[in-house]
């Protein structure tokens, strides 16, 4: 289960949310001041921050502003009832929601599901963008968006030359011959001249190794290619 860490001074509504919340079976982390809150949200890593912004030691917006410098938790506010100012301060420090008191409890914990399910459907994308990098050393392709970027800069390569480099990287460190590029580029029933190939890793190299001064692409002499790529000694 998600583990919810509470930042709340007033301890009789800490302890309430403690149980609620438990009992709603999360993981429950609490603290009483804005400092000891800031240190178990770096420490332990909760899934979700219910933050008081009036807070002893450091206050609520502090807090905010100082764990977005290395976290995306999501964060939940709890604000006085008029304080506007509040509000759109501890959204601008990049809280994702915030909850007036004194509420109901059902509201909260529907914006913490809520708030628990955007970051799940956003943890998916990000690891669906990954699964989609292949890197070596400096160079990378994603194979969702065909892109392809050495040294960071982008490089525009052609469908078939991507599908070369791709099934290169894809095997970096191994030799491949010319009739696997050949069958997997061109597919079985091309029949044109197996030089095509020759003519790919050229292209290639010029796009790559030439324009980037590095070495990527060898020729294994009487079998075909090889990718690989050592960072330069320094
Ligand atoms: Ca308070």
């Amino acid at each position: 289960m998600p583990a919810i860490l509470i930042v709340e001074d007033e301890k009789k509504i800490a302890r309430f949310l403690e149980l609620e919340l438990k009992h709603e079976g999360y993981e429950v982390l609490t603290a009483f001041d804005g400092r000891s809150g800031l240190e178990t949200a770096l420490e332990k890593d909760p899934d979700l921050l219910i933050l008081d912004l009036m807070l002893p030691e450091l206050s609520g917006i502090e807090v905010c502003r100082r764990l977005r410098h290395t976290s995306d938790l999501p964060i939940i506010m709890l604000t006085a009832k008029d304080d506007v100012s509040d509000k759109v301060m501890g959204l601008d420090m990049g809280a994702d929601d915030y909850v007036t008191k004194p509420f109901a409890i059902e509201e909260l914990l529907a914006r913490i599901r809520v708030a628990l399910k955007k970051r799940r459907a956003r943890d998916a994308v990000q690891q669906e963008q990954q699964d989609h990098i292949l890197s070596v050393g400096c160079v990378s392709i994603d194979t969702a968006s065909w892109q392809v970027h050495v040294k960071n800069e982008p490089v525009m390569l052609t469908k078939k030359e991507f599908d070369t480099l791709k099934y290169l990287m894809e095997h970096r460190g191994t030799a491949v011959t010319r009739d696997q590029l050949m069958n997997e580029v061109w597919g079985y029933d091309y029949i044109g001249d197996s030089n095509i190939v020759d003519v790919y890793i050229r292209y290639l190299r010029h796009k790559i190794d030439d324009q980037f001064g590095i070495k990527t692409i060898h020729t294994i002499r009487s079998v075909g290619y090889l990718f690989d790529y050592e960072e330069e000694q320094k």
